[in-house]
């Protein structure tokens, strides 16, 4: 292998060397970025799928929930849920579950009546900053912080879009307690 003997060859080698490495390096950072939000887009969904059955919602886990259209009120979907859920309807219902369950920290095996059941195209929506339509608002909830000295708690509100595979936060908050 001979070098080249002209500096401006040698030099222009180089440069299209370090074009290339740095295309590469680019490329592996747009692909990481993306599973990583192929990665947050899945954990969202998960939890859209499962988090009515947390019994301290956020404490041990981010929890996600759709809303209704004031944004106000969590709710549970229905296309989300399997066809054989438990869905428990009244309080009464609730009560009478709630003495057979084995301890307060159990997840819950059914829907709680607090939780309106709905369709997916009745859900709260916003904006989607990229593709500019109306999709689907969640709100995601978790103890952030859990110490002596004191905890923090996490609010935040963002517009899912499955189009753009991407979230709209727009509206965070955060509290030394739950609420
Ligand atoms: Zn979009």
């Amino acid at each position: 292998m001979s070098f080249p003997k002209n500096i401006k060859v040698r030099r222009s080698g180089i440069d299209t060397k370090q074009r290339a490495a740095k295309a590469a390096s680019d490329e592996v950072g747009r692909r990481e970025r993306q599973h990583q939000e192929n990665q947050e887009i899945a954990g969202i969904l998960n939890g859209l799928l499962n988090s009515w059955c947390d019994s301290d919602p956020g404490k041990n886990r981010d929890v996600y929930f759709f809303l209704d259209p004031t944004l106000r009120q969590r709710v549970v979907v229905r296309e989300f849920l399997p066809e054989d859920a438990k869905v428990y309807r009244t309080q009464r219902e609730w009560n009478e579950y709630s003495r057979t369950r084995s301890w307060h920290g159990a997840n819950y095996d059914g829907v709680p009546y607090w939780y309106p059941i709905v369709n997916l195209d009745a859900v709260g929506k916003g904006e989607c900053s990229k593709c500019k339509s109306a999709q689907p608002a969640v709100e995601h909830y978790v103890q952030t912080y859990n110490s002596p000295e004191g905890d923090e708690w996490l609010k935040e509100f963002f517009v899912l879009c499955r189009d753009c595979n991407s979230k709209t936060i727009f509206k965070s908050e955060t509290s030394d307690s739950r609420f």
